[in-house]
């Protein structure tokens, strides 16, 4: 018999209950108790939504991120943290987001932790911190007691724990300590939560070690040996788990490891099915994730059976099912959605349906594809009127990208020769400022979208109102005296969802929510069909914008890469295919804000990072075709026009020769927290065209001074000739407020007029 099990449950709840409970206890809205009961109630609830499995995991949910959860686990809270008062929940409250709750007195002393990607999604972690002094201890009641909250409902339960190895891994050495060294005591710790974890009933245990996925070193690969050959005399099973890519070098470790069962994606591992089946010794049980846990489309059923089919009779019990990874990154029902279209809905899966595949495979191998037949036809159905329907293939769409050509990506002259036609058609001071797009999206502004949604405003009056914030906008920055405007995005809820939404080819949901780091989620559209440009989108806001003021009001849009990354997208084409459609598509947008006199345009790339794979070999083509849908989204203009990009972050050393590659005439960046380190990457590349850092940190309240930009800027200048430099904010100003942007956009052109009147004094040769 095939087993079935899931190796974690989205936590944020159907519609967001755990958000809500969140955001009211740390408001002090609701009690301690009350946030701990809905905790409670929603572990139930998804527990009785994965009963239809032969083991539900147990330890998946969290308060706030599951490694911040490891390290109160493991006891490894940060000292700043342990020394203030109040209970464990403050504390770790404090470690997640600096504060316990709204009136916590001792948060202005203690600054969260950090938090970054969890490997190559969207979800966020909190770092473990780590240094010499690091001792761990085991503090497993809060689990323990949620197992026998589970096995008191009837559920069979797997808890379900983040590996030692991938903890050090994802953890940060905040001295000079090797994080290895810390190894031998972590073991320990591990070899008292298996025990505790016998005691407590466990029969299997999942041990998540996901950087198996992952380029490793010799001293990490042996790190895993040495961590399991210790945890194997240890009384439960271990499935060890891996995911999010293949295991390539690392496959053979993975097979050899003495535990009792190995996961695998087979979705992205696919590949790798056989190779581990004959390396796997024969008493080991093989977990397939066949159920893809990344994105929402429907799987084949059929054809999946016939791969598994003689999988199983060759592994027989052996063979577990399950999803390719936890499924904390895929909404959690479809069937919350009212307004979905019914045809495209009938091609998705959530979290809930994906378990049901699970259930249906499983059916099918164990009584034979009989047992399920009426399940299996109508995913065979929906399968073929996605293949077939004639809302997904546009075949001009397709002719158009197959006839994409390079000279479309190539701008008609060089750098220098565009800069100089540029500045004759657009006179800017030197160190010219400018902003990246959004100005604060105010509680009128929002009203009037949520107004709009809801009927009980017009499109007209909707307009109308925008226009206003349009108008408002330019007049504030023109008392700010900033050299190239912008609208201020206020028509834009979400830089993806508003462009998504007025190309074909996109769609949207009311609960489509994914956790992004603690109480805040996205709501990724979905990409079902070829992507086209309908109308133009933006030209209506930013020329009433323009035509209100003689300075330069540049146009803003998405690129197609972020649209991309962005977005839950086609897996019935390659990415690469969907990213060119989105390009031509951004390329007409650019085209329309030309003709319609736009001077200035900007091609956001924020998440063109993010999309970078997890191992480095795999990079060179990413940002290959990456670099090409940008190039043909923006390059296809006159050289009077001037293509800005903008990126949200800072670690820029390792791509710097793909950005130069895009070619934009400028580009702003993240930067003012890295103290302008990351134009060290500028030390040795020498970056041809122009380039904002950004020298007001908009994540925070603080107000730049006037010194600390010159100061910032003139580090800027040790590398990049003035020339081309240009004085801009890290980011859009969307989250911050108009009594925080003025006096810093005001301290932001006070330092750019004393630079260019101070130019000689440090110019660089
Ligand atoms: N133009 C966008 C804005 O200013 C860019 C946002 C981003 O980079 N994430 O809001
Ligand atoms: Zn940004």
């Amino acid at each position: 018999m095939v087993t079935t099990h899931n190796l974690g449950f989205p936590r944020i709840g159907r519609k967001r209950e755990l958000k809500f409970a969140l955001e009211s206890y740390w408001k002090k809205a609701i009690s301690q108790e009350d946030l701990l009961k809905t905790a409670r109630e929603l572990r139930s609830r998804h527990w009785r939504d994965q009963s239809k499995l032969d083991w539900v995991p147990v330890g998946d949910f969290s308060l706030y991120d599951h490694v911040l959860d490891t390290s109160f686990l493991l006891g490894n809270v940060p000292e700043r943290m342990r020394v203030l008062s109040g209970a464990k929940l403050d504390h770790y409250f404090r470690a997640a987001r600096g504060r316990a709750a709204a009136d916590d007195a001792d948060s202005c002393r203690v600054n969260a932790s950090e938090m970054t990607k969890w490997f190559d999604t969207n979800y966020h972690y909190i770092v473990p911190e780590l240094d010499k002094k690091t001792r761990f201890s085991l503090h497993a009641d809060p689990l323990l007691q949620q197992i026998a909250d589970a096995r008191r409902h009837g559920f069979r339960v797997k808890p379900v724990i983040l590996g030692p190895v991938t903890y050090l891994w994802l953890g940060k050495s905040k001295d000079d300590t090797h994080k290895l060294e810390l190894l031998d005591d972590l073991i320990s710790v591990y070899a008292q939560l298996l025990n505790a974890l016998k005691l407590a009933g466990c029969e299997w245990v999942q041990v998540d070690e996901p950087i198996l996925t992952m380029e490793l070193e010799q001293d990490w690969q042996h790190a895993l040996r040495k961590a399991y050959y210790q945890l194997q005399t240890l009384p439960v099973k271990l499935m060890l788990t891996t995911y999010f890519g293949q295991l390539q070098n690392n496959l053979q470790l993975a097979c050899e490891l003495p535990v009792d069962g190995l996961h695998l994606d087979a979705v992205s591992a696919r590949d790798e099915v056989t190779s581990v089946i004959d390396w796997l010794p024969s008493h080991k049980v093989l977990s397939l994730g066949v159920i893809n846990g990344r994105n929402i489309w429907k799987a084949h059923l059929n054809t999946l059976l016939e791969w598994l089919e003689p999988i199983h009779r060759v592994l027989q019990d052996r063979l577990w099912l399950a999803p390719s990874c936890s499924l904390l990154h895929v909404p959690v029902d479809l069937s919350s959605e009212q307004t979905l279209d019914e045809e495209i809905c009938s091609w998705l899966a959530f979290a809930i349906q994906k378990l049901n595949e699970i259930d249906v495979l499983a059916k099918a191998l164990n009584h034979g594809r009989s047992s399920v037949s009426f399940q299996l036809e109508k995913n065979s159905n929906a399968l073929n009127s996605r293949a077939q329907s004639n809302r997904v293939c546009q075949p001009a769409v397709k002719l158009r990208v197959q006839n994409i050509s390079d000279a479309m990506g190539v701008r008609k002259s060089s750098y220098i020769e565009r800069a100089a036609k540029q500045r004759e058609k657009i006179s800017l001071p030197l160190f010219p400022t400018t902003t990246i797009g959004s100005f604060p999206q105010t509680q009128t502004i929002r009203q009037a979208r949520l107004d709009l949604r809801n009927s009980r405003l017009s499109q007209q009056a909707y307009r109308q109102l925008m226009q206003k914030e349009i108008e408002t906008c330019i007049r504030e920055q023109e008392v700010l005296e900033l050299d190239v405007l912008v609208h201020g995005e206020p028509e834009r809820n979400d830089m993806v969802e508003y462009f998504g939404e007025q190309l074909a080819g996109y769609t949207f949901t009311q609960f489509g929510w994914v956790q992004s780091y603690g109480s805040r989620c996205v709501k990724p559209p979905i990409i079902y069909g070829d992507v086209a440009h309908t109308h133009p989108i933006s030209t209506e806001w930013i020329g009433y914008a323009q035509s209100l003021t003689r300075k330069p009001v540049k146009g803003m849009l998405t690129g197609p890469v972020t649209m991309l990354n962005w977005s839950f997208v086609r897996d019935d084409q390659p990415k690469v295919q969907t990213c060119m459609q989105l390009a031509l598509a951004v390329r007409d947008e650019v085209h329309a804000l030309e003709k319609a006199g736009i001077r200035i345009i900007q091609i956001d790339e924020a998440a063109l990072r993010e999309g970078l794979p997890l191992r480095k070999s795999q990079w060179k083509t990413y940002l290959e075709w990456a670099v090409r849908a940008f190039r043909i989204a923006a390059n296809g203009v006159q050289d009077t026009t001037q293509i800005h990009t903008h990126m949200c972050y800072s670690e820029f050393n390792d791509i710097i020769e793909a950005i130069a590659a895009m070619d934009a005439d400028v580009i702003t960046i993240e930067n003012s927290r890295s103290d302008m380190e990351l134009l060290n990457a500028f030390d040795q590349f020498h970056y041809p065209n122009e380039i904002g850092p950004g020298v007001y940190d908009i994540h925070s309240p603080n107000i730049p001074s006037v010194d600390s930009i010159i100061d910032l800027m003139k580090k800027a200048a040790q590398r990049i000739p003035v020339e081309r430099l240009w004085v801009n904010p890290d980011c859009g100003l969307k989250t911050r407020s108009w009594d925080e942007v003025r006096p810093a956009l005001r301290n932001m052109v006070a330092a750019s007029r004393y630079l260019a009147s101070h130019l000689k004094t440090f110019r660089v040769s």
